[in-house]
C-alpha cells in the first residue's frame, strides 16, 4: 500500500474559537487562579494566628507606632485623660495577654484603629467630636473587642497577602506603592460579623463601668447629622459600619442582654 501525502486542511493553527474568548478565558483563569492563592494564603494566616500566641505579638509590636502617625505632645490634656479612661476599662477584661496603649494621631479626619501589640490610635479629629466619656468608653471598648477577637492580626496577615500577591500581579516598582496602600486599606477595614461582634464587647465593657449604657451611641448619631467637612469622616465611615444601622443595632443589643439605656453621663474634661 502506498502512502499518498495531502496537503493539510486550511486554517489549522488558527483556533476555532474567536480570539477575544480565548483571550478572556485566559484572563479569567488567571484571575480565577490569584484568587485560589489569595484565599489559600489568607486560610494560612488564620492557622498561624492560633501559632502566634497574643504574648509573642505583644513581644512583637511593644514599642511599634505605624510611621504615618504623629503622636501629640507629651503631657497633652487628652492623652491624660485617654489614658485614665483606658485603664479604668481595662480592669473590666482583666484576662487580656495585651497592655493597652492609646497614642492620639494629630490628624483632622475621625478615626479609631486597633493595632498589633495592644496599641489603640485615636485621631484628635475624632476626639474633638466626642462629647462625653460615656461615647469615649463605648469607642475604646469596640477597638477591645477587635483584640479580644485578634480581628487586627487576621487583617495585618491579609494586608500582607494582598501586598504581596498585588507586587506579584503588578511587578515591582509602582505596584509595591499600590501594594502597600492595598494592605493599609486591609489592615483598617474589618468584616460586618468582626464589627458587629466588636461592638457587643464594647457595649459590655460600657455597662460595666457605668452600670448603663446610656448615650454611649451618642456620637454615632452626631456624625450621621455631621454636615462639616466631609473629608474629614471619610475615614472613620470607610472603616467602621454606617452610623444610623449601627445605633439601632446597639439599642437592641442593650434590650437583649437587659442593660439600661439611661443613666447619668459624664462630659470628656477638655
Ligand atoms: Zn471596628
Amino acid at each position: 500500500m502506498r502512502f499518498i501525502p495531502r496537503s493539510p486542511e486550511e486554517g489549522i493553527n488558527v483556533s476555532k474559537e474567536h480570539p477575544l474568548v480565548e483571550a478572556g478565558t485566559l484572563i479569567v483563569g488567571i484571575g480565577l487562579i490569584f484568587a485560589v492563592i489569595a484565599v489559600t494564603l489568607i486560610f494560612l494566616v488564620e492557622i498561624a494566628i492560633y501559632f502566634i500566641p497574643a504574648e509573642k505579638e505583644v513581644a512583637l509590636f511593644e514599642d511599634w507606632m505605624p510611621t504615618d502617625i504623629v503622636v501629640v505632645a507629651e503631657g497633652d490634656e487628652r492623652s491624660q485623660a485617654v489614658d485614665a479612661i483606658l485603664k479604668r476599662l481595662s480592669r473590666h477584661y482583666p484576662d487580656s495577654p495585651y497592655t493597652f496603649r492609646i497614642a492620639i494621631d494629630d490628624s483632622e479626619f475621625m478615626n479609631a484603629m486597633a493595632l498589633p501589640g495592644g496599641l489603640i490610635v485615636l485621631t484628635a479629629g475624632l476626639l474633638d467630636a466626642v462629647k462625653t466619656e460615656n461615647e469615649l468608653a463605648f469607642i475604646i471598648g469596640h477597638e477591645l473587642g477587635h483584640f479580644k477577637n485578634r480581628d487586627h492580626m487576621r487583617a495585618l496577615g491579609r494586608g500582607v497577602v494582598l501586598g504581596i500577591l498585588f507586587v506579584a500581579i503588578s511587578g515591582s516598582g509602582a505596584g509595591s506603592n499600590y501594594g502597600a496602600s492595598i494592605a493599609d486599606l486591609a489592615l483598617r477595614g474589618f468584616s460586618r460579623s468582626q464589627e458587629a461582634s466588636a461592638d457587643e464587647f464594647g457595649l459590655g465593657i460600657v455597662h460595666k463601668e457605668f452600670n448603663h449604657v446610656a448615650a454611649s451611641w451618642r456620637f454615632f448619631e452626631r456624625i450621621d447629622e455631621y454636615d462639616g467637612d466631609f473629608l474629614k469622616l471619610m475615614s472613620y465611615l470607610s472603616t467602621h459600619p454606617s452610623p444610623d444601622n449601627r445605633v439601632d443595632a446597639l439599642i437592641m443589643l442593650a434590650g437583649k442582654n437587659g442593660w439600661s439605656i439611661t443613666g447619668e453621663l459624664t462630659p470628656v474634661g477638655w
